[in-house]
């Protein structure tokens, strides 16, 4: 028991009540331990080798965590009839979920954004809602490193909004930029994030109305993204979930071109999450698909 690394207090509690389910979960903690270690060994590997965009992807059933609500859920993102490339990424993780709309151009902006969405992936393990905030800071730090080293990678830099379920239950919002985060919640959809956008701004302000704001030509302009500079000012949420929540983020290729009464409907009348993710991908695409589109999307289990 000593070898297997178990704490000696634990072995004569063990020795103690000879329990075969009490060694059982000292099996299974040992297996979730190796399996965090190899991810984020497999993390800095990438940091330390790679100048080329991992897609972070979709990485549902993520093991060896053990939150006490857990999530349906699902995830797409595409590259639009447009653009080129897909400078997005997602993760759809049953305790986490994360979009990232990169900037900078080739290769910059698709590498930001996969750093971004795989550092976060990384760091928040469910611990609590300050735990995602710094995941989002650690993840700033790491992608302005990055991009002040190598020189293809100058000035690249993302938007992120990541929703997490800390092991208490409580929903946490990190946000920078102009991906969005909805709850819906008995047929209701609730935004939960502000646009960090100079159109958007100019709204809040009175400066603008919503009419004029909806064909802005500049609609498109940050005044916040994560990776240029090394401190990040990153807007913040909580929330308490309930069963049958859902919880949808998508960037800003997912609404920008969509009337929001069609964005509503189209959120509202879906039965799964899939359905969800699915029918605002599609109702984008079918509205030009000018940007990349990308979509998560969660629901609580009951
Ligand atoms: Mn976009």
């Amino acid at each position: 028991l000593r070898r297997a690394g178990i704490p000696l207090a634990d072995i004569t509690e063990l020795l103690r009540e000879r329990s075969p389910e009490r060694l059982a979960a000292w099996v299974h903690r040992l297996r979730a331990d190796a399996v965090r270690r190899q991810e984020a060994l497999a993390v800095a590997r990438k940091l330390l080798t790679s100048t080329e965009s991992g897609t972070a992807g979709t990485q549902a059933g993520h093991s060896g965590r053990e939150a006490m609500v857990r999530w349906h859920v699902a995830g797409r993102t595409e590259t639009g009839h447009v653009r080129q490339d897909n400078e997005d990424a997602i993760v759809a993780r049953e305790d986490l979920l994360v979009v990232a709309d990169g900037m900078g151009g080739r290769p910059g902006g698709a590498v930001a954004a996969a750093l971004a969405a795989e550092l976060v992936g990384a760091t928040f393990a469910g611990g609590s809602p300050d735990e995602l905030t710094a995941a989002v800071r650690a993840a700033n730090w790491v992608v302005w490193q990055r991009g002040s080293s190598t020189a293809d990678l100058a000035g690249m830099g993302t938007t992120v909004c990541a929703v997490g379920v800390a092991g208490d239950g409580t929903l946490a919002i990190a946000n920078v930029g102009d991906c969005r985060a909805y709850l819906i919640r008995q047929e209701s959809l609730e935004r939960l994030t502000q646009d960090h956008t100079v159109v958007a701004e100019l709204v809040r302000d009175g400066r603008l109305t919503a009419a004029e704001a909806a064909g802005h030509p500049h609609r498109h302009v940050l005044t916040r993204a994560l990776g240029v500079a090394p401190d990040l000012r990153i807007d913040t949420f909580r929330s308490a979930v309930a069963p049958g929540d859902r919880v949808l983020v998508c960037s800003d290729g997912a609404y920008i071109d969509v009337a929001e009464e069609e964005f509503t409907s189209s959120v509202l009348g879906s039965p799964s999450p899939q359905a969800l993710v699915d029918s605002v991908v599609d109702l984008a695409l079918a509205h030009g698909g000018r940007d990349n589109v990308s979509v998560v999307a969660a629901e609580t289990r009951a």
